[in-house]
């Protein structure tokens, strides 16, 4: 996606002026779409994830300060640079500009190549912005999300559902005799079985569940509204199927199974340690009654 060309917005009443801009954008290798007022621009954006929004303020409808404003109240394109591009050169509107949410600010008429290096500047941040992101909240290794960011969205589920009365389902999972693959085979084909695993498993959820890699071979999953009937059916479909594969290496096949502690959320809970130690103990009783088996707690 990062290679990908970047898509600007113009949002832009004059047609000359539109226009002016995409010629000069997409010469300067930037993909362009043009709306002639606020209200179009707010629809194209429901549909379309510009990289950049190139702003005018006086249009017809809602002006430049309030559709950046908009934008900003909008999680999906909160995040998306504004750059305000506008006749407009007292002091007043550019730091109203700022102040509504935009990055940067040029004033008409404007330098071609310095509206091109600003654009360019702008999406180059926001697209290492995200790749940053994208690096701190997910494992190296098998690209599931790492433990810090799972456990900051099991805290949210927690408090989302005691707000809501709902409930939700944690299942702890727990490879079997993972060191004998390690002792056997060697440490990368036990990374190559931690990687077969997590597809695996992430394959057989919901796009709404979350599942993480939380410790060396283990990993926890949310089941957001999920009661603990349809949690165990969940899990216990997730043992099966690591019970039923087969992960080739060199000339070999690798068996490996699972064990699972399941714990809902209940009314009673007075942090979210309190579900964790019920899946923990719970994963702790299916190890100790013989593993590649799933226990509520
Ligand atoms: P049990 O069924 O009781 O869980 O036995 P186990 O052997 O899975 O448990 P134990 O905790 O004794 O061993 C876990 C092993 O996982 C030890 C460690 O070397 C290995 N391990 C942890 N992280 C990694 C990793 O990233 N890659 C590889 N290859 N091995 C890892
Ligand atoms: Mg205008
Ligand atoms: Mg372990
Ligand atoms: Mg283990």
């Amino acid at each position: 996606m990062d290679d990908s060309k970047p898509l600007i917005l113009i949002v832009e009443d004059s047609s000359v002026n539109g226009r002016l801009c995409e010629r000069l954008l997409n010469k300067g290798g930037f993909d362009t779409a043009v709306c002639t007022d606020g209200e179009s621009a707010i629809e194209f954006v429901n549909t379309n994830l510009p990289d950049l929004i190139l702003l005018d303020i006086v249009m017809p409808g809602i002006d430049g300060f309030e559709f950046c404003r908009v934008m900003k109240n909008n999680p999906k394109i909160k995040d998306t640079p504004i750059i305000f591009l506008s006749a407009m050169d007292d002091e007043k509107s550019i730091i109203n500009g700022f102040d509504s949410g935009a990055v940067d600010f040029i004033t008409k008429p404007f330098r071609h190549r310095e509206l091109l290096a600003r654009t360019k500047t702008h999406v180059e941040l926001k697209r290492a912005k995200e790749k940053l992101l994208r690096l701190a909240i997910t494992d190296e290794l098998t690209g599931l999300v790492n433990r810090r960011y799972f456990m900051g969205r099991l805290l949210h589920e927690y408090e989302r559902t005691k707000r809501y009365e709902s409930v939700f389902t944690v299942l702890m999972i727990d490879l079997d005799y993972f060191k004998n693959i390690n002792d056997t085979y060697g440490h990368q084909a036990g990374d190559s079985v931690l990687r077969k695993v997590s597809d695996s498993m992430k394959l057989s959820l919901r796009l709404s569940d979350i599942i993480g890699r939380i410790g060396g071979e283990e990993f926890a999953v949310i089941l957001p509204e999920t009661e603990i009937g349809a949690a165990m059916i969940i899990g216990d479909r997730l043992r099966k199927r690591i019970d039923d594969m087969e992960i080739n290496h060199k000339d070999t096949g690798i068996k490996i199974t699972i064990s699972i502690g399941v714990s809902p959320s209940s009314k009673n809970d007075l942090s979210i340690d309190d579900v964790l130690q019920r899946a923990d103990s719970a994963l702790y009783r299916a190890k100790e009654n013989g593993r590649n088996r799933i226990y509520a707690g």
